[in-house]
């Protein structure tokens, strides 16, 4: 069984990137800008941004940090990303999700400019990633590609199964994996909460990605012999024993699981870390499209 090692992967990733921000620093260019809005103080949301920030620094990216209120409006959040989208210094906007109530996350998603969508969350992007033209890929899914590629693993004509179709991971994950692409032409099926037997369907994947938000919930009897095993959950669980007051889980039994896989990422350490490269990447493509460098 093979530890499918986010972070070894995203060291690869970062790696290169840096090598091509050092060339364009050497040049004379400017580095690649990331801005990202905060809104309220979320624990997980504020871990979240300050890696993505943290990432960029060590890749020689700037970065734009900026903070609302829990309590701030509709309006002073559009109109931050209207000023973000004319800044030329900026190169990719995201909004750390999920955002406060009154707060229209379809109306922010759809406010950024497309070209500077590192997200890949806009409509365009999913437009053009379904039609299969080049876009921004959401960085989960964009990542968890990065993986297969890294560690070589063949897709081609196995059935995937994907449980969870949110735009940012489960369904734009069910397009890659079967679209005619490196890495892709899976026979996809794609689970959501109204799926019935769901177990028998799992049983039938020779690639399984879970991505539900519910703690364990994949068993070793849910997974066929030989499968590779794709967590995507992060679940922050409660537990009184942890230096923080809770355990981050994901949506597999790893303990129980692992042992039937060919390969599984784990949680923490798998697919978390290469969301931030996805990102990344994501960043350096917009500021090459942007500058024409
Ligand atoms: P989401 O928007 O809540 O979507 C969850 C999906 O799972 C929905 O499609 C839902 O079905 C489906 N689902 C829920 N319970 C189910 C069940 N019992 N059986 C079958 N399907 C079920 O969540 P998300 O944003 O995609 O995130 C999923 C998980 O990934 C979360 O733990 C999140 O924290 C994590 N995540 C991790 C990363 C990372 O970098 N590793 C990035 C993003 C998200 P319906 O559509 O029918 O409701």
């Amino acid at each position: 069984m093979l530890i499918l090692d986010g972070k070894l992967v995203a060291a690869a990733v970062k790696e290169t990137l840096k090598a091509e921000t050092d060339i364009l620093l050497k040049n004379g260019k400017r580095a690649p800008q990331l801005a990202a809005i905060l809104v309220g103080s979320n624990g997980a949301s504020e871990t979240y941004v300050a890696s993505k920030v943290k990432n960029c620094e060590e890749i020689g990216f700037t970065s734009l940090l900026v903070r609302f209120d829990e309590t701030i409006d509709e309006a002073s959040v559009l109109q931050k990303i209207a000023e973000l989208n004319a800044d030329d210094s900026v190169d990719g906007i995201l909004v750390q999700l999920p955002l406060p109530k009154q707060i229209s996350e379809q109306k922010v998603i759809e406010a950024i400019d497309p070209r500077k969508d590192v997200d890949g969350f806009h409509p365009s992007s999913a437009g053009k990633l379904v039609q299969g033209l080049p876009s921004f890929i959401p960085a989960t899914p964009y990542g968890i590609m990065m993986m297969l590629e890294f560690f070589k693993l063949e897709t081609k004509g196995k059935h995937a199964v994907v449980i969870g179709r949110s735009n940012i991971v489960g369904r734009p994950m069910s397009i890659l994996l079967s679209s005619n692409i490196p890495y892709g032409n899976c026979t996809v099926t794609i689970c959501h909460s109204h799926t019935p037997n769901l177990k028998e369907i799992c049983l039938q994947a020779d690639i399984l990605v879970a991505a539900l938000g519910r703690p364990e919930f994949v068993k070793a009897d849910m997974v066929k012999s030989g499968a590779i095993v794709i967590d995507v959950g992060i679940t922050r669980v409660a537990d009184e024993t942890a230096k923080k007051g809770f355990r981050i889980k994901g949506d597999v039994d790893y303990n129980e699981v692992a042992p039937k896989t060919s390969a599984i990422t784990p949680v923490p350490g798998g697919v978390g870390l290469m969301t931030i490269a996805g990102l990344l990447k994501n960043t350096l493509q917009a500021y090459k499209t942007n500058t024409g460098i």
